[in-house]
């Protein structure tokens, strides 16, 4: 009925639909291409063996276990991460929402420990001067789609500090990571373990780029006593260049 009286169009072909996004558009998004590396998910060419991992994994520590982006970057992608982050289109992250559901399902060491552990999800969290000239934070729409598709529970375990604020976009690589470490905290309930986990915790964010975010959060989310592995599901896989060009004309 409702849908009657306010019918959906889809965001990329203005066709009616179903959801905000059809199913013929979000079949055709472009997905990160194989092979990946089995730690980040980045695209790497040629032959992919069993423990492969890309030179920027290669010797770092571990802080997430795992991380995988269900699109690559286009015209469509772009757009459709611009409208949800700049456009206060917030009714296209439930459409959203199923791209990460679908790697859920799809990558093999996820698809081994889904049923017989426990999970939590949790989104990176939006610091307040964001939150108040945005509105919603992204992550956590995209977040809590995925949680109630899935029947999963949501989390907010993590804070974004003030110090943190201003937007990544034009950092380098190394400042990212520096900006990243004293951008996110951990709530002291959940440090202290008056509030606790899951075991294993799917962080949810819109984009990965060189992953400095999600690193720190993945960091902030193992101090918490009986969390063990942190898996880290995006939308998007961009390098910074395609998001300097987002920023310019916010
Ligand atoms: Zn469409
Ligand atoms: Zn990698």
């Amino acid at each position: 009925m409702l849908s009657w009286i306010y019918p959906h169009y889809c965001e990329l072909c203005h066709r009616a639909s179903e959801e905000d996004l059809c199913e013929d558009c979000l079949s055709r998004l472009p997905r990160v291409p194989l092979p990946i590396c089995l730690y980040c998910g980045a695209p790497v060419a040629g032959e992919q063996e069993d423990s492969f991992r890309c030179i920027e994994c290669s010797g770092r520590a571990r802080s997430f276990d795992l991380a995988r982006s269900a699109c690559a970057l286009s015209k469509s992608t772009l757009f459709l991460i611009h409208q949800l982050k700049y456009h206060r289109c917030n009714y296209l992250a439930p459409a959203l929402s199923r791209l990460i559901d679908e790697i859920w399902s799809e990558t093999p060491p996820l698809a081994g420990v889904h049923d017989t552990e426990d999970w939590g999800v949790v989104p990176v969290p939006m610091g307040a001067k964001h939150l108040f000239s945005r509105g919603f934070n992204q992550a956590e729409e995209l977040a809590f789609g995925f949680a109630k598709r899935r029947g999963i529970r949501l989390y907010f375990p993590l804070l974004r500090l003030p110090s943190g604020e201003e937007s990544q976009t034009r950092l380098s690589a190394g400042e990212r990571w520096k900006n990243a470490l004293q951008s996110y905290a951990l709530k002291q309930a959940y440090a202290l373990g008056r509030r606790s986990l899951p075991s294993h915790i799917v962080l949810i964010d819109d984009v990965y780029t060189t992953g400095a975010t999600v690193r720190a959060c993945a960091r902030c989310l193992k101090k918490a006593p009986g969390v063990r592995y942190v898996a880290v599901l995006t939308i998007l896989r961009a390098g910074v260049r395609a998001l300097e060009s987002m920023d310019s004309d916010i």
